[in-house]
């Protein structure tokens, strides 16, 4: 058996593909393996990759990717040259950016990544709201899996309203101040309400139509908030695909 070998994540740092989990496929839970189209034969361990702030927005504008979804167009370039820079031998592919639903959130729960905040955006005590999922890779690598994360975490906003999920910032969060700032009260009856963001949102003018007012107004993360260029390009995807579905 070989030896495992630490995650070279520093190529991946300096494109802002900053935050990787690596986990055995042994290890994960049946469900999620199962649900992979294509079956797992031949591969040994998942890379979730991520970004946290705004070191991967400033990468993209500097690397002159342009097309519909810049964020996805380098993230895929940046890890094809990575693998075959960095693990020449092995096998992999990506799962995603690609057309293939997967657990993202819970993958980013096992990684310890993710909280479900009040308006539903998964947090964490260092990037607060600031982070996303870029990739999901499967490889035949024997890259040193991530450490287990605290089993208290909980991606359920009930708990996180009740105080049961521990490790998510919102737990120690007195004061809440984005459920007051919310514009379509959508988190005013305790539970998330989709309907009331989404009629806020699809409003000509909306005040919500590029951002996401109660995600501005958390202290958590501040720090890596993004500026209003990647704020716009987030939102405007989610709001094209409001207007298309709702
Ligand atoms: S303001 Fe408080 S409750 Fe709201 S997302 Fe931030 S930490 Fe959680
Ligand atoms: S996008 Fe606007 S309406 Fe929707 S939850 Fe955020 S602040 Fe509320």
């Amino acid at each position: 058996m070989s030896e495992s070998q630490p995650f070279p994540g520093a190529p991946l740092d300096r494109c802002g593909l900053n935050r990787h989990a690596v986990f055995d496929l042994a290890d994960l839970p049946d469900d999620i393996v199962g649900s992979i189209a294509g079956g797992t034969t031949g591969y040994r361990q998942l890379i979730l990759i991520g970004h946290g702030g705004r070191a991967l927005w400033e990468a993209v504008k500097k690397s002159g990717v342009g097309g519909a979804d810049p964020i996805d167009d380098f993230t895929l370039r940046t890890i094809r040259q990575w693998m075959s820079e960095c693990q020449p031998d092995n096998r992999y592919t990506i799962l995603y950016p690609g057309p293939q639903p997967l657990a993202l959130q819970r993958l980013g729960a096992l990684a310890g990544w993710h909280h479900a905040s009040p308006f539903m955006v998964g947090i964490d005590a260092e990037w607060g709201t600031w982070y996303a999922y870029r990739a999901v890779v499967l490889a035949d690598t024997h890259f040193a899996p991530s450490p287990a994360v605290d089993p208290g975490a909980s991606s359920c906003f009930h708990d996180v309203a009740l105080g049961h999920g521990r490790s998510s910032p919102c737990a120690a969060c007195q004061e809440k101040p984005c459920i007051a700032a919310c514009p379509a009260s959508a988190m005013a009856g305790g539970a998330f309400s989709l309907q009331r963001c989404v009629a806020w949102r699809k409003q000509d003018g909306s005040t919500c139509a590029l951002t996401c007012l109660a995600r501005v107004a958390c202290p958590v993360g501040s720090d890596h908030r993004y500026c209003s260029a990647q704020l716009a390009h987030t939102y405007s995807i989610s709001l094209q695909t409001i207007k298309e579905h709702y």
